[in-house]
């Protein structure tokens, strides 16, 4: 077994690890940290438990820990994070000098020598990681996943960029409440309105997808060539992100080639049959009415996209639209930080 950490433990995405990785086969969760607040207590008592499923038995009496690498037990080989962006771009580099961190934040995310990866779509990115520890001297490294809309974005995009050209491409967000983190949105200006801006959201939407469908060769990375326009929205929706996406092709496709190209998609996760690997990373559903975020969202535990509404757009030539959901904690943030471990411990440890 791999032991594992976990930073930021007490959060909103910190609770979806911990729920993902009770009775994992390959990872055993030995440490938990976050704040001042929360370091000395029991995880029980530390944590206001939002989850619909109960906390699991075995991480209630673990000590809370505070998160610096002094304070963290030599008996882990795996950190994940999900800690706040400020604070993880002062602490992820201070524990990658000794610990593998697979991180949620965005601080390290651009960093030329850190990957950002999603398994499905751009494994070969993790050759990095031989750089990244050449740089900077470190026995541990930093592994990165992308914002939580990205990742939901980019697995839809992959099939369709392998397949065809893409010329341009146009997301409209209606992201969750959980996305913002427990204490991120107050209910009064949430119930019964839509915020039309989320900070940052649309640069990283629109930087990430195209570093995630770029090529890497001789070590380094070059983005996706096409144009790339995001608007975010945060709704009233407790889990999942909704989005609704716009495509123009080179030329035009057939709608039907176009729904089987994305249906059919499987990648390296898929091909070494990874514990959290979902069957299909993206479904493609024919009713008029899906995908809906409350039916969809846990589509394959939560790791699956949905996809619906695959059709021609009119107002743009060789184009046709979509509309997606995607589970923000999981997919978008806890669960692929998992499945970029469960790569690594299979291709690198
Ligand atoms: P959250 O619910 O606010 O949780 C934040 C966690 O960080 C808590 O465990 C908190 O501990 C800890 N923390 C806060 N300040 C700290 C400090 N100074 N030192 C040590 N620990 C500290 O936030 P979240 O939604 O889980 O998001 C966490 C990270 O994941 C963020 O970077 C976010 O952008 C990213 N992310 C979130 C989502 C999502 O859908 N929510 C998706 C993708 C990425 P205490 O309980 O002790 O305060």
């Amino acid at each position: 077994m791999v032991n594992v950490g976990i930073l930021g433990a007490t959060g909103m995405v910190g609770q979806r690890f911990i729920q993902l990785l009770d009775k994992h086969p390959d990872f055993d969760i030995t440490a938990l940290a976050a704040s001042e607040r929360s370091a000395g207590k029991r995880y029980e008592d530390a944590t206001t438990w939002y989850l619909d499923e109960a906390m699991p038995e075995s991480v209630k009496d673990i000590e809370v820990c505070e998160t610096k690498p002094e304070a963290m037990s030599n008996d882990v080989d795996i950190l994940f994070s999900s800690l706040p962006t400020d604070f993880a771009a002062k602490i992820e580099p201070a524990f990658a000098q000794d610990y593998i961190v697979a991180s949620n934040a965005s601080a390290m995310r651009m960093v030329p020598d850190v990957p950002l990866v999603i398994p499905e779509v751009n494994p070969e990115f993790l050759g990095l990681i031989e750089t990244q520890q050449k740089n900077r001297g470190w026995d541990g490294f930093i592994v990165t996943n992308p914002n939580c809309s990205t990742i939901a974005l980019t697995l839809t995009l992959k099939p369709i960029y392998d397949a065809y050209n893409i010329n341009k491409v146009y997301v409209s967000t209606m992201q969750a409440i959980s996305g913002a983190g427990y204490n991120g949105v107050p209910s009064m200006a949430i119930v019964d309105n839509i915020i039309p801006y989320i900070g940052n959201e649309e640069e990283k939407m629109e930087s990430e997808t195209l570093q995630l469908l770029g090529s890497f060769e001789d070590g380094v990375v070059k983005d996706a060539d096409f144009k790339l326009s995001a608007s975010c929205h945060r709704v009233g929706v407790v889990d999942g992100h909704t989005e609704a996406v716009f495509v123009e092709l080179d030329k035009d496709e057939d709608i039907d080639d176009i729904k089987q190209t994305m249906a059919n998609f499987k990648g390296r996760p898929q091909e070494l049959g990874l514990y959290s690997a979902p069957k299909n990373p993206v479904i493609v559903k024919e009713e008029e009415d899906r995908p809906q975020p409350r039916l969809d969202r846990s589509a394959d535990g939560g790791m699956a996209v949905t996809v619906g509404r695959v059709r021609k757009d009119a107002a743009m030539d060789n184009s046709f639209k979509y509309v997606l959901v995607g589970h923000n904690t999981v997919r978008g943030a806890a669960g692929a930080s998992v499945l970029n471990a469960e790569l690594i411990n299979k291709e690198i440890l």
